[in-house]
């Protein structure tokens, strides 16, 4: 059977790339394309803000109230995907302060997850029998404005020292009960390459650890920053799984799609934790989109977390039905690899619990009556 062979991949083609803004029209591509670059211009001020979209004056005041408890960060690159006149932009939403974060509920903790509670030495959390959370830093290129780790993160004097690494990876090597470590922060993607490597290979020669992960939002801030160089370091790790965190469409561009294909290509499995967002993500068709791009970026959903008590992100809270409504709204009507599972981080820290539409309509003895996607009724009796 004679066929013509595709030799031009068009995927990569349905991703539009970023448009730089006027104020960085002429820059040049070589800096454009510089994670170095991009940290060192980042937006840290109302009056350079300003010159890449039109602010409003409830922005303004609330980056005045928010800016000493934490800090604003966008970089360029982030910055040219927000939309410079609709106030309500998903990417705005998401790294400009609104008067939502001021706001703290008598309802909202301090430490939301408990971490605190769960960590025997500072910088790790072991909550889990089997796997831990290792904080290596705490810094990110955006602060997001909906981050779970405010009180931590861009406070200079929390950052994970050299001693408390250390002490991370000596409690690592000493608990042979640990398998698998999400190296977290932070961004673990603001150390350098060369602490990055050195956290990797110490883990590599423990032979009970099996699997890491990599918990970065880089692809979707500073997708730059994932070089070739730093794809084929890893190679020598592996099996290394990266954990990204994109929540909306309009963040999987071009840029992120070659920094994904980077990662695939160096043999990296990547998996995307999206967060449930008011006015971002709350809706199924919003999810759909982006999920169905990952899939094309070779990254698998893998969890949709309802947003968790933390101070100063109410405004971004959903009703729990939100988030059981946009799995209802896919499994079945997308390819299961679309569906990522929907979890709340139980408040104290009791861990990550799954929450379902319930599809078990009744139970009697060997006999279950069943739901489909499209409310069919169907018998399973069990032999
Ligand atoms: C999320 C989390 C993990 C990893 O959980 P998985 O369900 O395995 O992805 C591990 N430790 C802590 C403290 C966590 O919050
Ligand atoms: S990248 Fe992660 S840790 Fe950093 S500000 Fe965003 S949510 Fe918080």
């Amino acid at each position: 059977m004679a066929f013509n062979i595709v030799t031009k991949n068009n995927v990569r083609d349905r991703f539009k790339r970023a448009v730089r803004p006027e104020i960085w029209a002429n820059s040049e591509d070589k800096d454009w394309n510089n994670w170095v670059w991009q940290q060192q211009k980042r937006i840290k001020s109302m009056e350079q803000l300003e010159k890449v979209i039109h602010v409003t004056a409830e922005e303004r005041d609330a980056f005045a109230q928010s800016n000493e408890m934490f800090n604003m960060g966008i970089t360029p690159y982030y910055a040219s995907l927000i939309d410079p006149d609709d106030p309500n932009c998903p990417i705005r939403l998401q790294s400009v302060p609104k008067y939502g974060e001021l706001n703290i509920l008598s309802t909202d903790l301090e430490d939301p997850l408990g971490e605190e509670r769960d960590m025997p030495v500072p910088g790790i959390t072991h909550r889990y029998p089997d796997r831990v959370l290792f904080y290596t830093t705490h810094n990110c290129p955006v602060y997001c404005r909906h981050c779970t780790r405010k009180r931590k993160v861009s406070d200079p004097s929390s950052s994970a020292a050299n001693k408390q690494l250390e002490d991370g990876l000596a409690y690592i090597e000493a608990h042979l009960e640990i398998r698998d470590v999400v190296i977290s922060g932070g961004d673990p993607l603001s150390n350098s390459d060369e602490r990055l490597e050195y956290i990797l290979s110490r883990l590599r020669s423990m032979d009970h650890i099996e699997v890491f992960r990599i918990g970065t939002r880089n692809l979707v801030t500073l997708p730059q920053r994932v070089t070739q160089n730093f794809a084929d370091m890893l190679k020598k790790y592996h099996p290394v799984f990266i954990h990204t965190h994109f929540n909306h469409p309009k963040e999987c561009t071009q840029e992120a799609f070659d920094a994904c294909t980077r990662l695939a290509d160096a043999g990296c499995i990547l998996h995307n934790q999206m967060v449930l967002l008011k006015g971002v993500n709350d809706h199924p068709q919003i999810v759909k989109e982006l999920n169905h791009k990952l899939l094309m970026m070779r990254v698998r959903p893998y969890y949709i977390y309802q947003c968790d008590l933390s101070q100063g992100i109410s405004h971004f809270r959903t009703p729990v039905e939100v988030g059981i409504n946009i799995i209802e709204n896919l499994r079945g009507w997308t390819s299961g690899m679309a569906v990522p599972h929907f979890v709340i981080d139980a408040p104290g820290g009791g861990g990550k619990i799954p929450l379902l539409p319930e599809y078990v309509v009744k139970h009697e003895g060997k006999k279950w009556v069943l739901r489909n996607f499209r409310n069919e009724q169907f018998e399973y009796i069990e032999p």
